[in-house]
């Protein structure tokens, strides 16, 4: 683990502690009607399968509302409303049994609605995540801050928690964010520099599942390595399962988090002799949920596959006859092509559940 993690204020959100030296948590968000209770609680079941730590689901209307208490009930793991604009709305959501909010106090409106919805978080205890983002940064501020949007960003973040300070609560995560990754990176640089709050990470409007991983990756994998960051959640236009699976990745290779299987797989040449990308996406998929730290090598011939295969905690390296099976550095069995994606998650369930 990174012994360099900046020190913040530890808050909880349900059974997870986010801050003061705790493991960073994975975030997803829900993408289905939150009305729709069943489709949604289905999706934060297939979340929790595949890692999640936290879920965030939004509460854009009455309808939405009304399904939220169902919806926390079902979900293992913790849920937090995302709400804007309506004060109502948040204080409904805490009192149907949110285990935190986000909100922008900005958009929320007269500050007597602010201080509802903050004495209702203090009465239930819950923590209150403020997000800003550049795109709702007031433009008096980015006026007095002129080309310095980063500026802009990061006064935004401290005046909307100096009134959540002032009202009492005494439980804040923040996130700034922007959808330029270099922005991103200084603005969390710069308000680590002057907070104690622990912070939520992600680049904003990040992308498709192919750029939005890669930008996620830069932008938060930076901040990680300095040490920034308690929570992350990887943005992506894609099944929310993705984004939790490019988060645990994210942490696993910045040795942030040792558990999980990593899927290593050859970048396959003329010379495989299967569908490797196939075969390790499925395997990948198939234990994306596991929190058991294996290293699991999927390999397209016998140039590197062998050598690659016995370091692995678990490998195949496939050649012009079929597969030959590795567990723990010794070849176990000869596979048929057909037989690895099988051969490969039996073999992990062994090892998982010993
Ligand atoms: Fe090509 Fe074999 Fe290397 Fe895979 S292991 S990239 S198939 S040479």
């Amino acid at each position: 683990m990174n012994p360099h993690r900046q020190q913040t204020a530890a808050i909880s959100i349900g059974r997870v502690t986010i801050g003061g030296g705790a493991a960073v948590s994975v975030q997803s968000m829900t993408n289905t009607l939150t009305s729709d209770a069943e489709a949604t609680i289905a999706q934060i079941h297939a979340l929790t399968l595949s890692g999640c730590d936290i879920v965030r689901v939004s509460i854009p209307d009455s309808e939405s509302l009304a399904a939220f208490a169902a919806i926390k009930r079902a979900s293992a793991i913790p849920v937090v409303a995302d709400i804007h604009f309506d004060h109502k709305l948040a204080i409904g959501a805490i009192e149907a049994g949110a285990d935190a909010i986000r909100i922008n106090p900005g958009n929320i409106g007269a500050k007597d609605k602010v201080k509802a919805v903050a004495q209702a978080a203090i009465a239930r205890e819950i923590p209150i995540r403020v997000g800003v983002n550049m795109g709702s940064v007031k433009r008096a501020l980015l006026k007095r801050f002129g080309d310095d949007r980063v500026g802009a960003l990061v006064e935004s973040a401290r005046e909307q928690v100096m009134v959540l300070e002032d009202l009492g609560v005494n439980a804040i995560k923040v996130s700034l964010k922007s959808s330029d990754v270099r922005e991103t990176i200084e603005a969390y640089r710069r308000y680590a520099a002057i907070s104690k709050w622990p912070l939520h990470l992600g680049v904003t409007e990040a992308g498709t599942l192919f750029s939005g991983s890669i930008r996620s990756a830069a932008g938060m994998g930076i901040l990680l390595y300095e040490g920034i960051g308690d929570t992350i959640r990887v943005s992506l236009s894609a099944d929310p399962v993705r984004e939790v699976m490019a988060g645990n990745i994210l942490l696993e290779c910045l040795g942030l988090r040792d558990q999980g299987i990593r899927v290593i797989a050859c970048p396959t040449c003329a010379r495989a002799c299967a569908d490797i990308p196939t075969i390790a996406a499925q395997v990948e998929e198939a234990v994306s949920g596991i929190k058991t730290h294996l290293v699991v090598a999927v390999m397209g011939c016998i140039v590197n596959g062998p050598g690659e295969a016995r370091d692995a905690d678990l490998g195949v390296a496939c050649d012009t006859n079929g597969a030959m099976l590795f567990v723990k550095g010794h070849p176990l069995k000869r596979l048929a092509i057909s037989e690895i994606v099988p051969a490969l998650l039996k073999a992990i369930e062994k090892e998982t559940s010993s």
